[in-house]
């Protein structure tokens, strides 16, 4: 800075010489300020197009102010080009490292179009980058499926879809979407054809075992009831054998029953129906049974239902859901206990809810309940005949009429289970009764 301001007083001291040798002091002075003047800014002007093209004009060398800027922006510049080519070669490695992934993962905007996609993603999903770049994966993919699954899922549940893929009905994927960043999405899909395949197989065998022991089971049946109602012909000794073998065909019948029911509904998708389910009336038949199947054990039955709220669903399996539930309450309350059983909506929709005050179940096994065949309390749910599939079907009739079950319990003071149906599916009986009267007019 000291050299700029020693060179202008120079120069001004030499016109101020000069001015006083010709007799014009002034006007020196001024011309030779407005050659600094002029000089200056021809420098900045070329310390600029040297900004802007440092690979044709050299910088401003004079020292001083122009030359210590061009070197502090040549050092500028230098870093910014490190850092740069360090960033390009992590974003270089990353997108090897993503490209080699067997999973096809494809990152999305906040309005699904495509920024970027790996290698795997041509071979599962047809996508190529960069030629689909900015384009809607929906436009790509053309599934329902998952156009719903990109508006409605609970992302951050990691919540996955089973699609067949467009390129090949043989491959099925399986589609997950991760939230990140600022709005954006990573789309995976995953080939998980051989999982299905098992599956298939798993669900094919169970349906064929079950199908299969229906006949010699009926078989067995008619004899046994045929012995039971001859009874007293049969010797003394034989009769509590026949008897057994009565109840243990009594409780294979269910398994196979509860087995074929599990399998169809797991080959239903989502219900689809216009049918009214007209809850309240249905409580007062599940109401009547349970206190057959209740007996001399003489439950105490508290019931709360609100008359008007009926549901869009499948009556036969929200019957087989609901008495399940209350049955189970019967069951695994001692004798003379309370049972609640409340049927009501609230902001968050309409709700089916059954509270005991029975022998309860422990946190570890709450989360296992709706697994096929796991039992809580082995024993006593052997004892009343219990195939230990009643909470797998209530969990996959749940999910059919997109409702979800919730369990609360306390070991040795109850049990609450409650079905939670979303507001779409909820319907005012009375309306529904006009409606169709009107349409009948
Ligand atoms: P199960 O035929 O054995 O009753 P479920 O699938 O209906 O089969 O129930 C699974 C298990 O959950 C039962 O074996 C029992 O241990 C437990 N359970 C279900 N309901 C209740 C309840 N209300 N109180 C206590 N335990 C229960």
């Amino acid at each position: 800075m000291s050299k700029d301001y020693t060179r202008l007083l120079i120069v001004l001291l030499i016109a101020y010489i000069v001015g006083l040798i010709v007799g014009h002091v002034f006007a020196i002075l001024f011309l030779a300020t407005l050659g600094c003047l002029i000089w200056q800014q021809q420098k900045l002007l070329q310390l600029l197009e040297w900004i802007r093209d440092p690979d044709k004009v050299e910088p401003p060398e004079t020292p001083g102010v122009f030359d210590e800027l061009s070197r502090e922006i040549d050092r500028y510049r230098k870093r910014y080009k490190k850092r740069k080519k360090k960033l390009s070669g992590y974003l270089q490695q990353f997108q090897m490292a993503t490209s080699a992934l067997p999973d096809a993962t494809v990152v999305l905007d906040d309005d699904d179009r495509i920024q970027w996609a790996n290698r795997a993603a041509v071979q599962l999903l047809n996508i190529h980058w960069p030629q689909d770049q900015h384009q809607r994966i929906t436009n790509l993919i053309r599934s329902p499926r998952l156009i719903d699954f990109l508006q409605n899922s609970d992302q951050e549940q990691g919540q996955t879809i089973e699609i067949k893929s467009s390129l090949d009905a043989e491959v099925y994927l399986s589609l997950r979407i991760v939230p990140y960043g600022k709005k954006q999405r990573l789309f995976v899909a995953r080939d998980v054809t051989r999982i299905q395949r098992l599956v298939e197989i798993r669900k094919d065998f169970v349906a064929n075992v079950s199908h299969e022991l229906r006949t010699p089971l009926t078989v067995m049946r008619g004899y046994l009831d045929t012995l039971l109602q001859n009874r007293e012909q049969l010797p003394e000794q034989w009769q509590p054998s026949v008897k057994a073998m009565s109840d243990q065909t009594n409780r294979m019948e269910n398994v196979v029953n509860d087995l074929l029911m599990i399998t169809r509904l797991e080959e239903l998708g989502k219900v689809d129906t216009n049918e009214i389910v007209v809850v309240p009336e249905m409580v007062g038949r599940i109401h009547e049974e349970a206190v057959a199947l209740s007996g001399d054990k003489r439950h105490l039955f508290e019931i709360s239902i609100d008359p008007d709220l009926g549901l869009r669903g499948r009556n036969a399996e929200i019957y087989s859901a609901f008495s399940n539930l209350v049955f189970n309450a019967v069951r695994y309350t001692p004798d003379g206990g309370l049972i609640r059983i409340r049927w009501y909506a609230d902001e968050a929709g309409a709700h089916f809810q059954v509270s005991d005050n029975g022998i309860g179940i422990q946190a570890k096994d709450i989360p296992r309940l709706t697994e096929r065949f796991y039992r809580a309390d082995q024993s006593r749910s052997r004892e009343h005949g219990g195939s230990g599939l009643g909470l797998s079907i209530v969990k996959h009739v749940l999910l059919r009429h997109r409702a979800k079950l919730h369990i609360e319990s306390v070991v040795e003071q109850g049990s609450t289970f409650r079905c939670d149906f979303p507001k779409d599916v909820m319907t005012s009986i009375s309306s529904d009764k006009k409606e169709h009267s009107g349409q009948r007019i």
